[in-house]
């Protein structure tokens, strides 16, 4: 048997990761003939559908166009039960691909990944996980999720809480009982505005505490009919094309119109068929110029808080409620049931942050300047470590001493939001500067297609280096800095700035150009002169040999 050398492998592929990107990466890298592993964190398939399991978390985009488009028949057979699913047919759904495409036994759980070191002389990444087990592979693709990493609130005394406290994020897999405790929600982002509602029936009290009012409209979910389902599959080629190509990666029937065409009348009746329309529709169905055009924006803001004050009862929480920083879309919206609602039943209460602060968290509970609250439990709702958490958390390093979590220290730089100068081999889909406002797995999907496609060709023509060049990441991060400001989503205090978390920097994290600049970009980085001046054949210089 030959000797092994520093330039075998255990497995061409390793993807770290078995959330929705990463099984999609593990089914494409084995589609297309390649040995492949996964290594994953937890000890079960989903990402953040496997930690994010508080009561009622759910998708806020349509079931079927965040699942798997690859196989017909997958599509056909999975019966989604409501047009947004829940966390745990979500999981279900996840843990049925990963079965019926045999990819079980390529995925290794409870495998957190310490380290991932290219090794420039043998050309291989040496990845090792915290239990000290190590895998040698050509390629990595490093599905880690910009949402992965939990932030925890800086405040006095998070430590010392005796009661049972818990981030939305990391949610234990036993059940939280709620019942006739008293409840503390911090963060009121998509994640707290879910989970309110899921308990305020059941609780003695629930305090929810809130620094920025946000522009939260009604899910308007309901069951996924025979009828719909029926339709789906009957249009299954247009359904594919539609969220293959389109900007949102929605199914959605953009308005067609301007707001110049309507009378301000027609508009208020316009506004009202937004609020009645389905999750993120109400970003991709309004009108063209809704975020451009501020005083339109601000038209629509009036209406929404119109509806505010027309639901909650009390006229002081309403107005507490009314965010004044920010217009529709500048933060991103979170699209929940009974959010408003929720504040008319009598064990809910809301604090206002920006009144009251945080002084510090206790044993018994959460004191603010105004008075101490006792709690049972404590919920952080407060977000995540977006983009860049996990991969600067993963000890990874590139060629010539880049170390992410230096490198990247004033920010993420990469080509195509899932690739980077001096990491070579090495992508991250769904990474940073990856999403546009948007379905997030059609992006990722597009990604890995694209990363799938690139190392089929690598193999074809006899490369086994892949590195975009200085260039092709300038050429995208110019675009990034050019178009960031001009993006819906630019609310500099928004997570999507950083802005979040203590010590990061204000940069923005996501694709502000969107699909047509990432497939525009992609595009001009597949013509051939491009694409192959970041191809290398590695010579590998090994006495073995
Ligand atoms: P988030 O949108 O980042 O919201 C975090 C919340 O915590 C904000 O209200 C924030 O206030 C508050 N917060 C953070 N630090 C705080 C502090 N020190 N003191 C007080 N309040 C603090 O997080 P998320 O709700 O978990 O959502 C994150 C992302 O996950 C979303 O953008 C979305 O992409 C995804 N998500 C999707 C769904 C879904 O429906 N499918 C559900 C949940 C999450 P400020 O606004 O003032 O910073």
């Amino acid at each position: 048997m030959a000797e092994r050398t520093d330039h075998d492998v255990d497995v061409e592929v390793l993807v770290i990761g078995a959330g929705v990107v990463g099984v999609y990466a593990l089914y494409r890298a084995i589609d297309a003939g390649f040995s492949a592993r996964t290594l994953e964190a937890g000890d079960g398939v989903g990402g953040v559908w496997y930690w994010n399991r508080y009561p009622q978390a759910r998708f806020d985009s349509e079931s079927y166009t965040y699942g798997y488009l690859f196989s017909k028949e997958l599509f056909e057979d999975w019966r989604w039960k409501e047009e947004f699913a829940t966390q745990p047919e979500i999981e279900s759904y996840l843990n049925h691909v990963v079965d019926r495409f045999d990819l079980r036994r390529h995925i290794h759980t409870g495998q957190k990944v310490a380290s991932a070191v290219y090794d420039e002389a043998a050309n291989v990444w040496v990845v090792t996980t915290e239990k000290g087990d190590v895998v040698r592979a050509r390629w990595v693709i490093s599905a880690t999720g910009g949402l992965s990493v939990p932030h925890y609130p800086e405040l006095d005394g998070l430590d010392d809480f005796a009661g049972q406290a818990h981030h939305t994020g990391a949610w234990p897999h036993t059940p939280v009982d709620f019942a006739g405790k008293r409840v503390a929600i911090i963060g009121n982002g998509p994640s707290g505005a879910q989970l309110l509602p899921a308990i305020v029936d059941v609780v003695a009290s629930v305090d929810l505490y809130q620094r920025t009012p946000t522009w939260t409209t009604p899910l308007n979910n309901g069951p996924l009919t025979d009828e719909r389902h029926r339709w789906l599959n009957d249009n299954w080629e247009t359904v594919v094309k539609v969220l293959s190509t389109s900007p949102s990666g929605f199914l959605h029937e953009p308005a067609g119109k301007f707001s110049t065409a309507d009378s301000p009348e027609q508009r208020q009746a316009f506004f009202e068929t937004m609020w009645k329309a389905p999750g993120f529709g109400k970003l991709t169905m309004n009108y063209y110029d809704m975020t451009t055009n501020r005083e339109l924006n601000l038209e629509f803001c009036a209406f929404l808080a119109g509806k505010i004050r027309s639901i909650v009862q009390d006229p002081v929480t309403a107005e507490r409620l009314i965010p004044t920083d920010h217009l529709f879309g500048a933060k991103r919206p979170p699209f929940v049931a009974d959010y408003f609602e929720s504040f008319n039943k009598p064990a809910a209460s809301l604090i206002a942050l920006r009144e009251t602060p945080i002084v510090r968290v206790d044993a018994t509970g959460i004191e603010t300047t105004e008075k101490h609250r006792d709690y049972d439990i404590i919920v952080y709702a407060t977000g995540f470590d977006f983009g860049t958490g996990a991969l600067t958390r993963m000890g990874v390093q590139g060629r010539e001493g880049l170390d992410l979590s230096k490198g990247w220290e004033d920010g993420p730089a990469d080509f195509g939001g899932f690739s980077a100068h001096q990491l070579p081999n090495f992508f991250f889909p769904g990474g940073p500067h990856g999403a546009g406002g948007g379905n997030y797995p059609r992006y990722s999907q597009d990604q890995v297609d694209w990363i799938t496609a690139t190392i089929v060709y690598a193999r074809e023509h006899g490369f086994d280096v892949f590195e975009p060049t200085a260039a092709h990441q300038d050429a995208w991060m110019s675009m990034i800095e050019t178009l960031a400001p001009k993006s819906i989503f630019s609310a500099e205090h928004s997570h999507y700035y950083g802005a979040n978390v203590q010590g990061k920097p204000r940069k923005f994290l996501l694709n502000p150009g969107g699909r047509p600049k990432l497939h525009d970009m992609l595009g001009e980085m597949s013509s051939t002169e491009n694409y192959t001046g970041a191809f290398r054949k590695k010579v590998v210089n090994d006495a073995h040999h």
